[in-house]
């Protein structure tokens, strides 16, 4: 199934959630000795156990490994790295990542004898398991930051090989592109854009008099709809499924929304994205823990779209609405 020409290392991935689980369960199935490093009682211990995994703790895990897996949340990466990994990686070992963050930004300088590669599935894990499940794969984009050992690329490919990336397609970027794009990504349109979008749309409404379970069927429900179409075939197969008066609609009043204003707000989006300042910001919030992350985040639970959407899913019972573990297991 894997190519036979790439190297096969021994694989500690440490940290077991939503990539780590993912990556851990593929690189097994794909015959690659993989151990779990993981703190002892720590939150997911008991689910890469009760998924047949040796787990050790991360020292123990990652001091006979060829390749180490850095799988954990980005903003505990550095303080891992620190006083974990350099001190227990073997010499000449291959460190990869799943987003590039610390290295690009400096907060990890790895040790100077070390394969430092990155390679990382565009979808969560749980798609990354279910693809490689019933035989297909997510696409995955690799970079080199390091190559010591002159087999870093070959390091990378086999891991995206195992999680059965290349199935689907295999791109080569850098630690800053995929760092940079990434960040923007989901701060102008994924997650920041997509959702303020909504939000706006649904206030806007709202507050013009009309119902808010019709607007929050208008902006947020029928959102899905057109989201899939663009997946599908871009944004000609949405042109293709909707009506001219809609098609009409979006060609006159979508440049009225976003414009060049919005162009340019979304350059200082990136700007600041490539300049450190939001990785500056970020580690800053962290490390103070957290005081506008948590009070942003309970400005949206308690946004008035949240209230009438909660109320009208319970009436949709064709939704997966399981919890976050559950969803991920399945
Ligand atoms: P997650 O929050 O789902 O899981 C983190 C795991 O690390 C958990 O098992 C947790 O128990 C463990 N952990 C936390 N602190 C630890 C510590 N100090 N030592 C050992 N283990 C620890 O994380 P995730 O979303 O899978 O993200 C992991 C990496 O993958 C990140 O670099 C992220 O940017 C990247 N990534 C995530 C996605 C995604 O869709 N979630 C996609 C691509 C890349
Ligand atoms: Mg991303
Ligand atoms: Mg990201
Ligand atoms: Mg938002
Ligand atoms: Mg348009």
């Amino acid at each position: 199934m894997t190519q036979p020409s790439l190297p096969r290392p021994s694989i500690a991935i440490v940290g077991y959630g939503s990539q780590g689980r993912a990556h851990a369960l593929n690189l097994r199935d794909s015959g690659f000795d993989v151990t779990v490093g993981l703190r002892p009682g720590g939150p997911t211990e008991a689910k890469a156990k009760a998924d047949g995994f040796s787990v050790k703790s991360p020292a123990e895990a990652v001091k006979s490994a060829d390749l180490v897996a850095v799988l954990t949340p980005d903003m505990v990466q550095k303080k891992l790295y620190d006083e974990v990994l350099a001190p227990n990686l073997k010499q000449g070992a291959c460190l990869l990542f799943a987003h590039g963050l610390n290295v690009h930004f400096g907060m990890i300088s790895p040790r100077d004898d070390l394969d430092v590669v990155l390679v990382a599935p565009k979808g969560p894990g749980a798609l990354v398991r279910r693809e490689y499940e019933i035989g297909r794969g997510v696409p995955c984009i690799y970079a080199i930051h390091q190559d010591r050992s002159g087999k870093a690329k070959d390091l990378a490919l086999s891991y995206a090989d195992g999680l059965g990336g290349a199935r689907a397609n295999l791109i080569e970027t850098t630690f800053k592109e995929e760092t940079e794009t990434d960040l923007f990504g989901e701060q102008a349109v994924l997650c920041g854009g997509a959702s303020s979008l909504v939000q706006a749309g649904f206030e806007v409404l709202v507050e013009a008099g009309y119902q808010p379970e019709i607007a929050y069927y208008e902006v947020l429900h029928e959102l899905k709809l057109i989201v899939d179409l663009f997946y599908e075939g871009g944004i000609t197969r949405m042109l293709e499924f909707v009506s001219e008066t809609a098609q009409y609609g979006d060609y006159v009043s979508g440049p009225r929304v976003i414009d060049a204003a919005t162009k340019e707000r979304m350059r200082e989006v990136l700007k600041d994205i490539q300049d450190g300042t939001f990785t500056k910001n970020w580690v800053a919030e962290y490390e103070a823990g957290l005081p506008n992350y948590k009070k942003y985040k309970q400005a949206d639970l308690e946004h008035p779209i949240e209230v009438v959407g909660k109320q009208l899913r319970a009436k949709m019972v064709w939704l997966d609405n399981s919890p976050k573990e559950q969803k991920e297991a399945a």
